[in-house]
């Protein structure tokens, strides 16, 4: 059942995507050498609460932390912990904070940690954007497998492999609603894209082959060939007749300067 969303509530997930925004500016300033995982979990934990606001993951389905934080070959769910950040590593981090209205923040970004070689860059780079063709599609009129086909054709015909097992969703009073998002699919097909839907688009993309293996109890999800994996996501309203972003990644921008991918 897909709930569209009146503009009020809207904007109270706006609100909410906007405390996941700022989190993850803060998040920015700890990606360095040396620091650990669980530091960033620490820095989001703070200040998500500091906003009147709870961690949208801790507890949900079990799981352990603030952020999912997803070093190198590992794509997603990643647990923060002891493991410390080395020159050259590439750190994805996924952050959801839900405010005192009830509506969930989804949102995330992959980091690089010190200088990463240009083939890693070009990762990070090619996800980002496949992430902004995703949102392009999702206008009314077209269906989810337009937003679908719009991430997969952009990274596949740059020779990434787009991961199958997990998707996008619908977002709103719940992290996880209908629909999915798959980031592979075919035009024209799935659920029809409505004013008021209101949607997480998430590409999760591999250097190397699509295949993935799930360890840590089924969270921890890395590439199978152990290459490295990049995830971009927003959170997007459709709304007025156009895909409104309700995330951000301005607070990011502002702290890593040129480094900003
Ligand atoms: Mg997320
Ligand atoms: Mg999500």
């Amino acid at each position: 059942m897909i709930y569209l969303k009146t503009d009020e509530e809207i904007e109270l997930l706006r609100e909410a995507n906007l405390v996941v925004a700022r989190t993850l500016g803060e998040v920015a300033k700890w990606v360095l050498p040396g620091e650990t995982t669980r530091k960033l979990d620490e820095v989001a934990e703070e200040y998500i609460r500091s906003q009147g606001c709870v961690p949208g993951f801790k507890g949900l389905y079990g799981f352990p932390a603030t952020l999912c934080v997803s070093v190198n070959e590992t794509v997603v769910h990643g647990f923060p912990g002891s493991y410390v950040l080395r020159e050259g590593d590439i750190v994805s981090v996924d952050c959801g904070a839900v405010t005192k209205s009830g509506f969930n923040g989804d949102s995330a970004y992959t980091f690089m940690v010190g200088e990463v070689s240009e083939e890693v860059k070009r990762l990070l780079r090619t996800t980002k954007e496949s992430l902004y063709e995703g949102i392009k599609a999702a206008v009314p009129g077209n269906r989810i497998g337009d937003i679908s086909n719009a991430v997969q054709t952009y990274c596949e015909k740059r020779g990434y492999g787009v991961v199958r097992e997990l998707t996008g969703h619908g977002v709103g009073k719940k992290l996880h609603e209908d629909p999915e998002v798959p980031n592979y699919g075919r035009r024209g097909t799935g659920p029809l894209i409505k004013n008021g839907m209101c949607i997480a688009i998430e590409p999760m993309i591999n250097m190397g082959s699509k295949n993935v293996v799930m360890e840590e109890g089924g969270w921890n999800v890395r590439t199978r060939d152990r290459k490295p994996a990049a995830h971009f996501e927003h959170s997007v309203a459709i709304h007025n007749g156009k895909a409104d972003i309700l995330s951000s990644f301005d607070y990011i921008q502002e702290v890593l300067g040129e480094r900003f991918i």
